[in-house]
């Protein structure tokens, strides 16, 4: 835990450094422990992938500190949408029409506005969710047009690639909709997407440790 405690300041120490992004530290795979330690040192900002997972492991820790945000950042069906409300402060990966129509749904009937981040698949790759590049103009127009709540874009950019390039079109994107938030970068490219405008980097290997 106390190698832990040191990871995360210097994860800290190099998201400072490289510019001004909010640090989420992606807690997917880690028990409540491990997510204790990084309370202990202040940390309030997290990330997880499985609605399942956060739902097991957040609502006491979320009762017991109201200024946790959890992030949700990996694909979310939509008969999982009630569920994912009941525990996210924000939804990453808003990516075709039918969730954000259910999102919408779900945001008249439950009375609350999670913060929605868009994911494009940068990459286009077939394995991965996201909305393609070129359908993400007239997809964000959609998202803002019925009411969504769009403060953002996300991207993964493929693992095999320089993300940079990646990273730039998110950007792009991003700026022709006037939108603000940028989550991208990861424990291995973070650094890189802060020098291209991420205002939040996602990170979990390098502050918990290789997932088992
Ligand atoms: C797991 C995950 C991360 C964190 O990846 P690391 O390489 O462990 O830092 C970031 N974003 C998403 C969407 C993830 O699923």
């Amino acid at each position: 835990m106390e190698q832990m405690v040191d990871k995360l300041m210097n994860i800290r120490a190099r998201v400072k450094n490289a510019g001004n992004a909010e640090l989420i530290a992606v807690s997917k795979f880690r028990s409540k422990d491990e997510i204790a330690t990084a309370i202990s040192c202040g940390h309030r900002l997290f990330g997880e992938n499985k609605v399942q997972e956060a739902l097991a492991k957040w609502p006491e820790i979320k009762a017991a500190y109201p200024d946790i945000i959890l992030h949700l950042i990996g694909p979310l069906q939509t008969n999982k949408i009630k569920d994912a409300f009941k525990i996210f402060d924000v939804i990453e990966t808003v990516d075709r029409k039918s969730l954000a129509d259910g999102i919408l749904k779900e945001m008249q009937k439950s009375g609350k506005q999670p913060d929605c981040y868009i994911q494009v698949n940068t990459g286009a790759e077939p394995q991965k969710a996201g909305i393609l590049p070129e359908d993400a103009d007239s997809f964000i127009k959609y998202c803002i047009e019925i009411g969504l709540p769009i403060k953002g874009l996300m991207c993964i950019p493929p693992a095999d690639q320089d993300p940079k390039p990646h990273f730039k079109m998110l950007k792009n994107i991003a700026d022709r909709h006037n939108l603000k938030i940028l989550s991208m970068g990861m424990s291995s490219d973070f650094e890189v997407a802060i020098t291209c405008g991420a205002t939040h980097v996602r990170v979990g290997t390098d502050i918990f440790g290789a997932r088992v």
